[in-house]
């Protein structure tokens, strides 16, 4: 409905360019109502007349005006309460609202304001008044519709920082702060719906020694190849995020222990394939170990679980390096209680 920016017509009260405004004006009083309509066209803008609020609030739902100019008494819906149905109304577009009365008093202009009008003019409006009444209206409802652009902006970049804070920058995948969001919504859908979760934790095997062999640049590349193997290996549904500096984690969606171990064996395997040459490892190429857990108690809590892969990997790099270890019994990890009754967060 915005005709956008023009110059419109003044009298020399405003010198500056205004835009053209779709008014209403909503009068019981024929003559008044005709008179007015056509000063508003003299000054440039474009004209709809409605003769109570009932009437103006149904064109106005149709296709919001700009500025809406009531008379204060009409039959069946009042100005007053037009005024207040018109701010209730949660819409885009600002709509400046101005009173036209023959009461000239105090106590209704103030009625006038708090029922969220932005403006008065007494009867019989003079075409001055009404032309700098205009070009407020104008003012303001081009400052709202730009502001309203500029939110849509925002709105989009805040988006993109919002991912963007969440992935990790050079390996592209998700990170930390994406992975505690998750496991807060993961842990509720193990409680609520007994789904089944495994999480492996998987490290890169002497990568110190490979940084120190091929430099840090080398490392990065490296890093970077084996985030991308270890997601191409995994299933629809599974998630990867870079949980540390040569540290992956990896959500096994739906999946039992024994499941998650193969299938990370098999993760394993494709970083091994990549044939990255590492000549301080044994296997001579980088490889990865992984350590797997299962989260089968509803009362651990999310850092108890991800503790169980921990301890995982830390005996598959004691078992030699390149190699997949799954948890094992709680009481034979040593843990004084089940996990039942670790605390929940
Ligand atoms: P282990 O097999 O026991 O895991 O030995 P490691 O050498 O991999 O483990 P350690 O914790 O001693 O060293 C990890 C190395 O990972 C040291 C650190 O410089 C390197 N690293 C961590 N983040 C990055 C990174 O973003 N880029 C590069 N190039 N290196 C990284
Ligand atoms: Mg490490
Ligand atoms: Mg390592």
């Amino acid at each position: 409905m915005d005709p956008g920016p023009t110059t419109v017509a003044h009298s020399g009260i405003s010198e500056m360019p205004t835009r053209r405004l779709h008014v209403l004006v909503v009068d019981d009083d024929l003559d008044s109502l005709v008179m007015l309509q056509v000063e508003v066209t003299r000054l440039g803008h474009i004209s709809t007349g409605a003769r109570d609020g009932a009437e103006a609030l149904e064109k106005h739902q149709a296709q919001p005006f700009d500025v809406i100019l009531s008379d204060w008494n009409m039959p069946g819906m009042s100005g007053l309460e037009l005024c207040q149905r018109i701010r209730w109304r949660v819409s885009k577009e600002y709509t400046y609202f101005v009173f036209m009365t023959a009461f000239g008093d105090h106590a209704h202009l103030l009625e006038g304001l708090r029922a969220g009008a932005d403006d008065y003019m007494t009867k019989p409006v003079d075409s001055e008044v009404l032309e700098a009444r205009l070009a407020s209206a104008a003012r303001v409802v081009g400052y709202h519709s730009e502001l309203s652009q500029r939110n849509v902006v925002l709105r989009e970049e805040g988006h993109l920082s919002f991912e963007a804070a969440r992935i990790d920058p050079l390996t592209q995948i998700s990170n930390r702060l994406r992975l505690r969001e998750d496991l807060n919504a993961l842990y509720s859908r193990v409680k609520r719906y007994g789904h089944r979760f495994c999480a492996a934790l998987c490290d890169i095997d002497l990568f110190k020694q490979y940084n120190d062999t091929y430099g840090h640049i080398a490392g990065d590349e490296a890093l970077c190849q084996v985030a991308s193997a270890i997601r191409s290996a995994l299933r629809q549904g599974d998630t990867l995020y870079r949980y540390g500096g040569e540290e992956f984690l990896v959500i096994l969606s739906q999946q039992g222990i024994a499941e998650a171990r193969q299938a990370m064996d098999r993760v394993r395997i494709d970083v091994q394939n990549l044939r990255i040459p590492h000549r301080r490892s044994p296997a001579e190429v980088v490889t990865i170990s992984a350590g797997v857990a299962e989260i089968e108690d509803m009362n651990g809590s999310h850092d108890d679980w991800l503790h169980l892969a921990d301890d995982a990997l830390y005996r598959a790099k004691e078992n030699g390096r390149n190699r997949v270890e799954e948890q094992i019994s709680i009481w034979d990890a040593g843990h004084t209680a089940p996990l039942a009754s670790f605390t929940s967060d």
